[in-house]
């Protein structure tokens, strides 16, 4: 099969939405940005065997590839509007591609963003995918605004991926109901743009976690200034994550990457309505922690027995 077949035949979508003047076929994408705008943009790179198990079945590396930058613009409250990709793969497989890009294409038309071009090469498979987004001027959210007195919420339940790739990676054994529910959690992660909507005009902070609620949360406090504290009695676990043990499950709802799920700071008057927004999109907002005035200090409120665990300091 030649490049341009495949182009053809698996990257030309042909539901382009009515800015895209010149899309996938051309030198380059020529788009038409809608007054008023501005134009939001992140860049995800996705190496097999580095941010994906190796035995990640094809239709799921399509989706989750796009997934993890659309939970990029979902955390900047932006809308999704058009993706480039490029695929690189060390042979061209028709079937995997197929599977590939039907994960890809059902979440890219969830949320009605098109794919305008990119690049097809041989090489170790890896699939990098540059996210376009609009938003009205000035409402994007960024990780610098929390202050003290802010809650510090996050949708979802935490934990779940990093278990999922213990399940995947044969480190932990689950019930099988459990084990499925976290592997459908780290293969397909939902972005939560819905709640990036209800959060514009709203949270004074926010990014969504993918390295793991600790360092994400860390990084959201040097952006802001502030410090934080959390309480782990309040983390959303899911109902299959609590069948780990407390220490473990804890690990991973604190450190585990690849949740995808949203972390943002409020003030306190806008939670009812925030619970509310995001309910009604089958979207859970929980309060875990508070921002306070300790600059870039986070502190959570249990010791690990296990000092190797190295949370000394947050307690
Ligand atoms: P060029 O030689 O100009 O880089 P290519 O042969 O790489 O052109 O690509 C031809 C067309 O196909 C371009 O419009 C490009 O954007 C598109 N394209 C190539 N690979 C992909 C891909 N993986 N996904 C979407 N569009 C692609
Ligand atoms: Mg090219």
């Amino acid at each position: 099969m030649s490049e341009f077949d495949l182009i053809r035949e698996y990257f030309l979508w042909g539901d382009a939405i009515d800015t895209v003047r010149v899309g996938v076929g051309d030198d380059a994408a020529v788009l038409d940005i809608p007054l008023n705008n501005e134009l939001i943009i992140s860049v995800d790179t996705f190496n097999e065997g580095i941010h994906f198990p190796v035995e990640t079945p094809a239709h799921a590396v399509g989706y989750k590839a796009l997934a993890v930058n659309l939970s990029d613009l979902a955390a900047m409250g932006a809308e999704p509007a058009w993706f480039t990709l490029a695929l690189s793969m060390p042979v061209a497989d028709r079937g995997w591609v197929s599977e590939f890009t039907r994960g890809m294409r059902e979440l890219a038309q969830k949320h009605n963003i098109s794919l305008i071009g990119g690049d097809t090469t041989r090489g170790a498979l890896s699939i990098t995918i540059q996210v376009m987004g609009l938003a009205a001027p000035g409402v994007a959210l960024l990780r610098s605004g929390a202050q003290a007195g802010d809650l510090v919420c996050v949708s979802g339940t935490l934990g779940d991926a990093a278990a999922g790739l213990a399940v995947v990676q044969n480190r932990l054994e689950l019930t099988a109901s459990a084990a499925e529910y976290c592997v459908q959690r780290l293969y397909y992660p939902t972005p939560r743009l819905a709640l990036g909507a209800i959060l514009r005009g709203r949270a004074t902070a926010c990014m969504d976690i993918s390295d793991g609620l600790l360092a994400d949360l860390g990084h959201l406090l040097q952006a802001s200034g502030v410090g934080a504290c959390l309480y782990h009695a309040l983390l959303p676990i899911s109902s299959a994550l609590n069948t780990v043990a407390f220490d473990q499950r804890l690990d991973f709802a604190l450190r585990g990457g690849d949740d995808y799920e949203v972390l943002f700071t409020l003030p306190p008057a806008l939670l009812a309505e925030v619970q509310e927004e995001a309910s009604k999109q089958q979207i859970g907002v929980t309060v875990i922690g508070n921002i306070d005035a300790q600059q870039s200090d986070l502190r959570l409120d249990y010791a690990f027995p296990d000092k190797r665990r190295g949370y000394e300091h947050f307690s």
